[in-house]
């Protein structure tokens, strides 16, 4: 656990009335400040991005090479980005829809296995899995025709709140004034820091190695999770041209020791873990990208708008709450963040400011249930998976073939997976 401290903005200019001044600013370029700040200058508030890596539109991805950052995408955000109509202008041939997620227990035996189907639940997928950079580069040729988007590639030094707004300093020398702050400003939120909100911090001593392969066999359209003796986690997501991408969740030095291994010994990998199952599922695996590994961690922000007096700052995505990447949803629990912003600005009464308190206040309510939820059962379930304790592990496969066997259960577990985006 740590504690991020206040800190004094002793660069921030005195006066601020010959500053520019604007509705929002929002801080970061990942995708929840791409499409925060999209949705805002929709609603007709003159937005301002502002972030090191905005000084050029992202490629959209093409040919065989894929990229690195894979994500899969519920149907929240696809909710979302429809909302925001660039949703239809995504590139699906690079968008590979989910049927079925199959989740195996440790045990290797038979049934310990969980099963979640679209058909069974009656909707036409469960997921999409996609490159990051697909999403990134539809959002920012939406955003080059929105004329009450201006982005700025710097970084935010510095913020002050008062009754009326935030005043922000960028990094060139420069300053702004705006009546809300959107902090979209990552993990590592240097906002969230400079209004002393607290963290709760846990690291999990592992690494998350990401690689995408070509698999001799067909995936089926179906997400596979392996759960490993020893507390590892291999998640195999499907992409389009029969390929997976891997997400391999280790301790930190085997996380070192696997990006250094060359295809014989990937494959010697493979054929020795969780029973030989990957590969009696997939098949051959021909490596097709750089393996990269990332660091693992659950931090919630004690918080997730500014101080009470003056709230003027709504926290968003990964600035507000990281989590292990087992159930795929760090992005996606974002971008409902967004879409319940959006939502309580565009139903805002006509005589509120977009900075009013009652607002800020009720988006920091409504984020903190499924917020919490989603951080702990995936807490818990990397916990209990992790245990070697004999009960315990004859506890968490024992469960999983019983979740299988209840199909209410399965039909919430779903309906949990596919979240709901509030902004309508
Ligand atoms: C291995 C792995 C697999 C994952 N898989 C999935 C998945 O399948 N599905 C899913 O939903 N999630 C997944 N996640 C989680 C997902 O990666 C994150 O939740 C998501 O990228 C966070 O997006 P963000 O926009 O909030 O933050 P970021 O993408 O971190 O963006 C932060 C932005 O803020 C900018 N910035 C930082 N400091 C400043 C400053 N001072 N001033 C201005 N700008 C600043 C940065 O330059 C950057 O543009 C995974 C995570 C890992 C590690």
């Amino acid at each position: 656990m740590s504690e991020v401290s206040q800190n004094t903005s002793a660069k921030l200019p005195k006066n601020t009335s010959q500053m520019r001044t604007i509705d929002v600013a929002v801080v970061g370029g990942g995708i929840a400040g791409k499409a925060c700040a999209l949705g805002l200058a929709q609603l007709g508030l003159q937005t301002i991005q502002i972030a090191p890596d905005l000084g050029q539109t992202v490629s959209a991805p093409q040919g065989s090479q894929w990229g690195q950052r894979i994500y899969a995408f519920s149907p929240s955000t696809q909710k979302l980005l429809a909302h925001l109509q660039i949703w239809d202008a995504v590139d699906h041939s690079r968008m590979q829809p989910v049927r079925d997620m199959r989740i195996y227990g440790d045990r290797g035996e038979k049934h310990d296995q969980l099963h979640l189907s679209a058909f069974e639940a009656g909707t036409p997928q469960l997921a999409w899995i996609g490159e990051s950079n697909v999403i990134e580069h539809t959002l920012d040729q939406a955003s080059r025709f929105q004329n009450k988007l201006e982005r700025i590639n710097d970084s935010v030094e510095n913020i002050q709140v008062d009754s009326d707004g935030a005043t922000l300093q960028l990094k060139n020398g420069s300053a702004l004034r705006a009546q809300l702050v959107i902090a979209a400003d990552g993990a590592n939120s240097a906002i969230r820091a400079e209004l002393g909100i607290s963290t709760k911090e846990e690291s999990y001593s592992q690494s998350g190695v990401v690689a995408n392969w070509i698999c001799s066999n067909a995936h089926l359209e179906t997400a596979y999770q392996w759960f490993l003796s020893g507390g590892d986690i291999v998640a195999m997501l499907p992409l389009p041209n029969k390929q997976v991408s891997m997400v391999w969740s280790t301790s930190t030095e085997n996380a070192a020791e696997l990006l250094k291994l060359d295809q014989a010994a990937w494959t010697e990998k493979f054929s020795s873990i969780a029973n030989g199952a990957i590969v009696k599922q997939l098949g051959l695996l021909t490596l097709n990208s750089m393996p990269a590994a990332f660091p693992l961690r659950r931090i919630r922000a004690s918080r997730f708008i500014g101080p009470d007096d003056n709230p003027k700052v709504a926290l968003i995505g990964d600035a507000a709450h990281v989590m292990h990447p087992l159930a795929g949803q760090g992005l996606n629990l974002g971008l409902r963040d967004v879409a319940t912003l959006l939502h309580i600005l565009s139903k805002r009464e006509s005589f509120r400011l977009p900075n009013d308190k009652v607002l800020l206040r009720r988006y920091e309510r409504q984020r903190q249930g499924d917020t919490s939820a989603l951080l702990w059962v995936t807490d818990k379930l990397k916990k209990l998976f992790s245990a070697s304790s004999g009960t315990e592990k004859q506890l968490r496969n024992w469960g999983l073939g019983l979740v299988n066997r209840s199909h209410f259960i399965k039909r919430r577990l779903i309906e949990r997976a596919l979240g709901d985006a509030d902004f309508e």
